[in-house]
C-alpha cells in the first residue's frame, strides 16, 4: 500500500505492507488525514520516530472481529497503552509508560491507505459530522483536555497565543465557556482568520493588560517567554507545545508571582465529537490545502510555509 514513511528522510512509499489487525484490533480504511505541527517536527528528528507518519484522520472499518464496526466510520484515540499498569488501572492510561502513539512512538500512523487498530481506541463518527470536520476531533480533544485538567473560572479572561491550526481551535473550545478570548499571534493573515471566525485578536505589541490563563499554542520557544510575561500574578501559564528545542524560563518571575505551570497533550474525544457535531467549532477557515496521498511530499512542504494552516490529505486520488 502507499504511504508517508519518515526513516531519516520522508518517503512516499507504494511497498508498504498492509497491516494485519489483530483479533482486538480493526484493520480501517483511511479516508482522509490531516498534518499536524507534530508530524513536521517528527521530520526534524522529535521523539525518535521511524515509520508511516500521521496521527488525525478519519476512516472506514474494513475488517473486525466485531461485525458491528464493519464499515462504520471511525476516527480512533492515537495513545495504545497496556491496560494493566497503575497508570491505566488509574484512568491515566494516555501515560502508560509502555505506551505506542499512532505515527508518533513505536506504531505506524494514519499516512497510508490502510491503519490497524485497537477497536479500544475507536470513536463512531455520528453522519453529520463530514469527513473533514472529523480530521479535526482529534486536536479539538486536545483543546478540551485542558478543561479536563484546569477550572478556568469563566469571569476571568483568557489568551491564546498563536494562531495557528491548534491557536484558532483553542481559542473556539475556550470562548464556549463565555470566557472573555483573545488570540496574540504575529502573522497579518492568521489574525484576520481569527476575526473572520469571531474572535479578538492582535499582536504582541498592542496587548494592554495581562491575563489569568494564558494557553500557548505558538509551537515555538518563544511562546513560553511571552506567556511568562502576558500573566498575572497567580495567573496560568498552559503550554500545548510540542517541539524539540529547549525555551527560555524565568524561575523567579514564577516563584514571585505565583504562577502555575501546566502541561497539556492529547483530550477527550467525546467533547469534541459533541462540540463538531453542533457546529460549535468552525473548522473550514482552518483549511489551507487539499492534496491526494500521491502527493504528500508537497503537501508536507505546503503545511510548513508560515502562511499554512491545516493541510488535508485525501487517501483516494
Ligand atoms: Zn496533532
Ligand atoms: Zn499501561
Amino acid at each position: 500500500m502507499r504511504a508517508l514513511f519518515f526513516d531519516g528522510q520522508v518517503i512516499l512509499r507504494d511497498d508498504c505492507p498492509r497491516p494485519e489487525p489483530r483479533p482486538t484490533e480493526a484493520l480501517v480504511k483511511v479516508v482522509r488525514a490531516g498534518i499536524c505541527r507534530t508530524d513536521l517536527e517528527i521530520t526534524k528528528g522529535y521523539m525518535g520516530f521511524k515509520g508511516v507518519m500521521g496521527h488525525e484522520f478519519v476512516g472506514v472499518v474494513e475488517k473486525c472481529h466485531n461485525r458491528q464496526w464493519i464499515n462504520r466510520r471511525v476516527v480512533s484515540e492515537i495513545n495504545i497503552s497496556c491496560g494493566e499498569c497503575i497508570f491505566c488501572r488509574s484512568n491515566l492510561s494516555n501515560h502508560c509508560p509502555s505506551r505506542s502513539v499512532i505515527g508518533l512512538k513505536d506504531r505506524d500512523g494514519c499516512f497510508a491507505e490502510y491503519i490497524a487498530l485497537p477497536i479500544n481506541n475507536l470513536h463512531l463518527v455520528p453522519d453529520s459530522v463530514s469527513d473533514e470536520e472529523a480530521t479535526f476531533i482529534e486536536p479539538v480533544a486536545a483543546c478540551f483536555e485542558v478543561l479536563e485538567q484546569v477550572h478556568i473560572h469563566p469571569k476571568n479572561n483568557t489568551v491564546v497565543l498563536g494562531a495557528g491550526k491548534l491557536g484558532l481551535l483553542m481559542a473556539q473550545v475556550m470562548k464556549l465557556h463565555g470566557n472573555d478570548v483573545t488570540i496574540v499571534a504575529k502573522h497579518p493573515e492568521k489574525l484576520e482568520t481569527a476575526q473572520q471566525l469571531g474572535l479578538k485578536a492582535y499582536p504582541a505589541s498592542e496587548v494592554r493588560e495581562r491575563s489569568k490563563n494564558v494557553i500557548d499554542c505558538t509551537g515555538t520557544p518563544e511562546g513560553f517567554d511571552l506567556a511568562q510575561r502576558l500573566v498575572i500574578p497567580r495567573g496560568r501559564i498552559i503550554l500545548k507545545s510540542t517541539f524539540t528545542a529547549k525555551a527560555p524560563i524565568d524561575p523567579a518571575s514564577i516563584v514571585v508571582n505565583e504562577i502555575e505551570v501546566v502541561g497539556s497533550r492529547c483530550g477527550p474525544f467525546r467533547p469534541a465529537v459533541n462540540a463538531l457535531q453542533r457546529k460549535l467549532v468552525d473548522i473550514q477557515p482552518l483549511i489551507s490545502g487539499r492534496y491526494p496521498l500521491s502527493r504528500g511530499l508537497k503537501a508536507l512542504d505546503q503545511a510548513a510555509e508560515s502562511s499554512s494552516l491545516k493541510i488535508l490529505l485525501t487517501m483516494e486520488e
